[in-house]
């Protein structure tokens, strides 16, 4: 059979097991069984890959997968669970890079004037998700200030800097050449833009970037595809774009910004919120034992620190104590808890906590004044009721779960500091929450003795 006819043909079945393993990602439930078909999805796209006629030699491909294969496997098996952004990050930026240097290998080709259009999109997309992505992963990392890096007539610099690019582009367009000035110019205006483009934004909107620069790396393959020419690149970089896009616009909505709004506001750099006086009124795990043991309705709120303390099996031992003891229990998931989207629903699925426990935000707020006891495990943004209150606070607008509704709150988490958005958090002075200090493991563990 024609090779040729046998590699599309494996496309259309990587397409089809891409599609239908993004849908699966959509459920907890079915998520990993979605990752893993998408996973053989890629595998039959590349091994089809192979047998493309214009590949001369194998060894540098071989290297490529070797290295590749090792970096991958172990970078996946070592990072922690709370470093995953940071990851993700990364590979965005060389999701970006690989677009770019398709690009360019493309220039060696037969070029028509409809692929030196593609060429300059995958390295001027590729290049911006490249450096864009690095700044990201050090500003999640804290190799550089999370904070939003804000100066004067910095719009007007990155306007100036975009139209330069354009008009570059423009020029390369004309004289396309693989060792052109204005190609070096093209890359290298690139990848300022990336950097230029990421500085303004805050440590707290850095997931939605990620998920946005997610967005550009599969825009960028998409180009290349178009390129080189590749069926399969174009379809799984259309899909990333996409699912990266809408993504980005769920992470907005939950936090009730525009996308512009996260981009271009600066967020945290000038508001701080107001100053909060109250007293603490700090609880001790006996006493917190006595009231869990007379609760009916206990809704557990899992945030950065459960996943910090990696305190979500000890989580679920109470839980099902406390079914035990006749108590309604339910897990309360804010969209944007943790440090990226769904992140509290793959701790907890980790802990094989049922998905029918998981409540999300819309379903929570309208009952929780029936709660007894929420229990919020490490949040802090996420039920911080500023959100609702301060309109000088910089997370003002942003949907949260109203914890301090409910009938009594334990707050678990190590000390009065703030959380990721680095607002002060006046829910810790409430008249019904009591401070439960310590690591939110070594908390919890303490209570289920208390019960034993
Ligand atoms: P936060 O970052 O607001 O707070 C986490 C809290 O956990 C800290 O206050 C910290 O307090 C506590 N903590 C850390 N380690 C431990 C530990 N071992 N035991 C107990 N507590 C601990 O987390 P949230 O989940 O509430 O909010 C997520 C933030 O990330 C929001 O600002 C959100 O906007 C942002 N974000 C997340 C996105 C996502 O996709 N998830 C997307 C965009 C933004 P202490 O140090 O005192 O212990």
């Amino acid at each position: 059979m024609n090779i040729d006819l046998i590699a599309n043909f494996s496309y259309i079945v990587a397409a089809l097991l891409f599609i239908v393993g993004l849908k699966m990602l959509g459920s907890p439930a079915t998520a990993r069984r979605g990752n893993w078909l998408s996973s053989v999805g890629m595998l039959v796209a590349v091994t089809a890959g192979l047998f493309n006629k214009g590949i001369i030699t194998y060894d540098w491909i071989i290297v490529g997968m070797i290295v590749g294969a090792i970096i991958g496997a172990t970078a996946a098996r070592l990072v922690a669970m709370t470093s995953m952004p940071e990851m993700v990050a990364l590979f965005n930026g060389f999701g970006g890079i690989a677009s770019l240097l398709v690009g360019w290998a493309a220039l060696f080709g037969v070029t028509t004037d409809f692929t030196v259009v593609t060429i300059c999109l995958a390295m001027l997309i590729g290049g911006l998700t490249f450096t864009g992505s690095l700044v990201a992963f050090a500003k999640l990392s804290e190799l550089i200030n999370s904070k939003a890096l804000v100066f004067p007539g910095q719009r007007f610099f990155n306007g100036l800097l975009l139209i330069a690019i354009i008009a570059i582009a423009v020029l390369f367009y004309m004289e396309p050449a693989v060792d052109s000035k204005f190609l070096y110019a093209l890359i290298g205006l690139s990848l300022l833009l990336g950097i230029m483009a990421v500085i303004p934004i805050g440590g707290a909107d850095m997931p939605v970037v990620i998920s946005l620069l997610n967005s550009y790396s599969g825009i960028a393959a998409c180009a290349a595809g178009f390129a080189i020419n590749n069926n399969i690149l174009i379809v799984a970089g259309s899909l990333v774009g996409a699912s990266g896009i809408i993504l980005t616009k769920i992470m907005c909505k939950a936090m009730n910004r525009s996308l512009a709004n996260v981009l271009f506001s600066g967020f945290g750099a000038v508001k701080t919120g107001k100053a909060i006086e109250g007293v603490v009124k700090p609880i001790n795990v006996e006493d917190a034992y006595y009231i869990l043991e007379a609760a009916t309705n206990v809704s557990f709120v899992p945030g950065y620190g459960m996943a910090v303390a990696q305190a979500q099996h000890v989580v679920k031992e109470l839980g099902k104590i406390l079914e035990a003891n006749g108590c309604e229990v339910s897990y309360a998931i804010h969209p944007v808890a943790g440090r990226m989207p769904g992140h509290m629903n793959v701790l907890l699925a980790e802990a094989d906590v049922p998905y029918e426990q998981l409540l999300e935000m819309d379903e929570i707020n309208p009952r929780i004044e029936t709660v007894d006891v929420a229990i919020v495990i490490g949040a802090n943004d996420v039920v911080n009721p500023s959100a609702r209150t301060d309109e000088d606070s910089p997370i003002y607008g942003m949907p949260i779960i109203d914890v301090d509704k409910a009938r009594t709150v334990f707050v678990l988490k190590r000390s009065m500091a703030s959380g990721f958005a680095g607002v002060p958090n006046p829910l810790f002075f409430g008249e019904n929450t009591r401070m439960l200090f310590g690591d939110a493991k070594e908390s919890i563990s303490g209570v289920i003795a208390e019960f034993s």
